[in-house]
Parts: structure tokens; C-alpha cells; sequence
């Protein structure tokens, strides 16, 4: 058979992986005209490491990986609300644990494992699809089309497979504006603890990656997407707002020099209640964006990935197991993008006593409990 997979992010890479390991030919086509080592840090969770154990390529992607010893929530000043053990999620779930990665390194692992059935084209910005009996039609933005049995959409949040299969499903902003960058440090810093700092002027997160490396992200308030305030934001506006904030908040603002700031507003599409649509299977943020704030996005797009393996291995039709794959996706999916919403609601409060009585539940909650939460997460297999 003949995939076609639309993006080459994350997604559309771990599928072509899969696909090619089931013996197919696969044919990406990204958007950028070229691939670019942009992105900041990314987190992958116990349930991402099994997934990709799933597949195979645990030890590839773990290669370039930092493992993390625990997890804090805390206060502007330091004081801890929550901590997570991840040593000890290790041997309860049976994998690695929590790993972080640079996003462009983890790109370049997932693009060396691409092998001969592969064809990865650049520029070609997916548009439209057409599907019938013998196959799908790719249409792109250049005029030209590609065609193949079937189409795997991995073209982000954004996706015009999505929009134009499902029109009224875009993507909804979370109130909340970010700022990500990496920085280099002499080896002074704490790195295999990562930390969320919750405070009046906005939240600030700090994940250690490896080779004495820091990725950090600032998440502020404000009502209005694509805010130009936001926009003109420099290192020393975010200095400013996390001044007072606990060490190494301003020492890492310090080492951040302005050219090296992402800015995103956060954003997700609210749950849809398809992803198999015959031919075409929507797949990655293109079915189930979620909003960061536990760190799922990425890892739910390589689930899916070892899940269609799965259902390809059970099925000998792929629209059956496109269907298949659907309905194993959407309730867990759901249930992320839907406590990710409401997760970042709280991180980001600003009403006082919703304040205090958030801290104070966080606080008196015991460990066990909020390791008992993650079971849902991280209790998974494929
Ligand atoms: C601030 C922030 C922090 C995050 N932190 C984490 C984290 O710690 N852990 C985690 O698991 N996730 C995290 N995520 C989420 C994660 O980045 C995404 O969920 C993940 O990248 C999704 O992968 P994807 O391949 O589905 O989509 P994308 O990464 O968006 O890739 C889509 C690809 O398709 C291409 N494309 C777009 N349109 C077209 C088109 N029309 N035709 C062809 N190609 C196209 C794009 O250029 C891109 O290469 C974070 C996200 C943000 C914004």
C-alpha cells in the first residue's frame, strides 16, 4: 500500500516510521521548505517512552534524552505545592520514566530512522484532499497533487485536512500567551529536577535537558490572541515580570539573550468526535491538540503512532483499523485536552481565593493521591 502523510512534524514522522516497519511505502510532504532546528524542550512522559518502546525506537530517542529524578510545583518565593517522584514512576509503570529532549534533536533521531520505503518532500503545503473508491488526492498550495491509498493527516492544530473534512473545528486560544527558550549554563544548574513556578505575575517553568542545557518557558495572562504588547515582548519585559521569582528564574532570564525567544499563544481544538474518515485518517494536533500544560501534545502524537501499529497488526483492512484506531483514541484523548484546559485554568488563576484555596488543596493533597491521577496516564499499553 501507498501512505501519504501530510506534515512532517513529530506526528507524521513517528507514522512514517511505523508504516514503513508494516512493509508500506510511505511518502511525507511537509510544508517548510526546509527543516530547520527550531523548537525549544519538550518532556516525554512515561506513556511517550512506552509508545515508543512499542515501535522500537526507545533506545534512538532515549540516546538523546535527560532523564528526570522528580517534578516540583511551587510558589513564586520556592515553596513547594507538589512533588512528583519520577524515579519512583519508573519502577511503578515499568518504563524509563520522564525523559526531556530538545525538540530538533528529537526531529533529527526520528528523521535518521527513516529508511528506503520513505520519501520525505519539503515545500509542499497540503490544501485539500479528494478520496474515492481506488485511492486519495493530495492537493497542494504549488498546483501540483500526489496520490496514494490512503492519507495520514499530521499537519498540526492547524490542519486544512481537518478543516476542510470537519469545517467548524479551529483552534481555540487558552487565554494565555508563551514564551520558550534554551540556554547553555557551566554546569552549576540542577539538572535532573524540573520545576513549575506558579505566581501573581504569571508561571514559569524550568526542564532540564542534557549537556549542561535549559529550556524554560513563561506563560502570562491576557485576554486578547496574537496580543501585539505580547509580541514586543524582550527578555528584559519578562525580567521585569518574574523579578522576586526563585532562584534560578532570574538567573536563567539572565542568560537569555532576546533572538533566541518563541513566542506562541496557547491554544487547542476542542475534542472532535472523529478521527477516521474512510481514507483518511486525521492524526497528532491535527486530531487533538492539546493545550502544554501537562506536557501530553507530543507524547499523545507518538501514542498514536504506536496504536496504529497495533490496529494494523489486528486488521488486514485499513479503514478498519483506521476505525479501530479512532475509537481507541478519542476517550483518552479527550480526557487530556479536557483536564489540560482545566489544568492550565488553575495554574494560571488569578482571583485570590481561588488562589488560596487552590495552593491549599495542592498542599494538603498527599503524594500518593496525586500519584494515583497519573495512573490514567502513564498505566498504558499498546
Ligand atoms: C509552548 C509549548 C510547549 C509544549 N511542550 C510539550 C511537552 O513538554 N511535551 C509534549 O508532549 N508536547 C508539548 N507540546 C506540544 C507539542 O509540541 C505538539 O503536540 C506536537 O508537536 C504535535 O506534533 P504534530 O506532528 O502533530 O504537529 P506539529 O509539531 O505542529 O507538526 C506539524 C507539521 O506539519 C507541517 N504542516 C503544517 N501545515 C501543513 C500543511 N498544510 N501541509 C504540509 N505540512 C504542514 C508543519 O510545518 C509541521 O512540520 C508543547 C507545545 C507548545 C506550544
Amino acid at each position: 500500500m501507498k501512505f501519504i502523510i501530510s506534515g512532517g512534524g513529530i506526528c507524521g514522522l513517528t507514522m512514517a516510521i511505523v508504516l514503513e516497519q508494516q512493509g508500506h511505502q510511505v511518502e511525507v510532504f511537509e510544508a517548510a521548505a526546509e527543516i530547520k532546528a527550531i523548537g525549544a524542550g519538550l518532556v516525554l512522559s512515561t506513556n511517550a517512552i512506552k509508545a515508543l518502546k512499542h515501535i522500537g525506537i526507545d533506545q534512538a530517542v532515549l540516546a538523546k534524552a535527560n532523564l528526570l529524578d522528580s517534578f516540583d510545583i511551587t510558589l513564586a518565593k520556592g515553596e513547594k505545592l507538589m512533588k512528583t517522584d519520577a524515579v519512583k514512576l519508573r519502577s511503578k509503570y515499568g518504563a524509563i520514566g520522564n525523559a526531556t529532549i530538545h525538540r530538533a534533536e528529537l526531529h533529527a533521531v526520528l528523521l535518521g530512522l527513516l529508511k528506503d520505503k520513505v520519501v520525505f518532500n519539503t515545500g509542499k503545503r497540503g490544501q485539500e484532499v479528494l478520496q474515492d473508491k481506488d485511492g486519495v488526492t493530495l492537493m497542494f498550495e504549488d498546483g501540483t497533487s500526489a496520490k496514494g491509498d490512503f492519507l495520514i493527516a499530521c499537519d498540526g492544530i492547524n490542519s486544512p485536512i481537518r478543516q476542510q473534512l470537519l469545517p467548524s473545528s479551529v483552534a481555540r486560544y487558552a487565554g494565555y500567551t508563551c514564551w520558550r527558550s534554551v540556554i547553555n549554563h557551566d554546569g552549576s544548574f540542577d539538572n535532573k529536577n524540573a520545576t513549575e513556578t506558579w505566581g501573581k505575575n504569571g508561571r514559569f517553568g524550568v526542564v532540564p535537558l542534557t549537556d549542561n542545557r535549559i529550556y524554560w518557558f513563561a506563560c502570562l495572562n491576557t485576554p486578547i490572541a496574537k496580543d501585539p504588547k505580547m509580541k514586543a515582548f524582550q527578555v528584559a519585559d519578562l525580567k521585569a515580570c518574574f523579578k522576586g521569582y526563585h532562584h534560578p528564574i532570574p538567573q536563567l532570564l539572565d542568560l537569555t539573550v532576546d533572538k533566541d525567544l518563541l513566542w506562541n499563544d496557547i491554544e487547542d481544538i476542542k475534542p472532535i468526535q472523529q478521527f477516521a474518515f474512510d481514507r483518511i485518517l486525521l492524526a497528532g494536533d491535527a486530531a487533538h491538540a492539546t493545550t502544554p500544560n501537562m506536557g501530553q501534545g507530543a507524547c499523545q502524537a507518538i501514542e498514536d503512532a504506536a496504536v496504529l501499529l497495533s490496529c494494523l497488526k489486528q486488521y488486514k483492512s485499513t479503514t478498519t483499523a483506521f476505525q479501530d484506531f479512532e475509537q481507541k483514541r478519542i476517550p483518552r484523548t479527550t480526557k487530556i485536552v479536557n483536564s489540560s484546559w482545566t489544568f492550565g485554568k488553575l495554574a494560571q488563576a488569578t482571583n485570590p481565593i481561588l488562589i488560596t484555596l487552590r495552593n491549599f488543596i495542592l498542599k494538603i493533597t498527599p503524594q500518593r493521591v496525586n500519584e494515583k491521577q497519573m495512573d490514567f496516564l502513564f498505566d498504558v499499553e499498546f
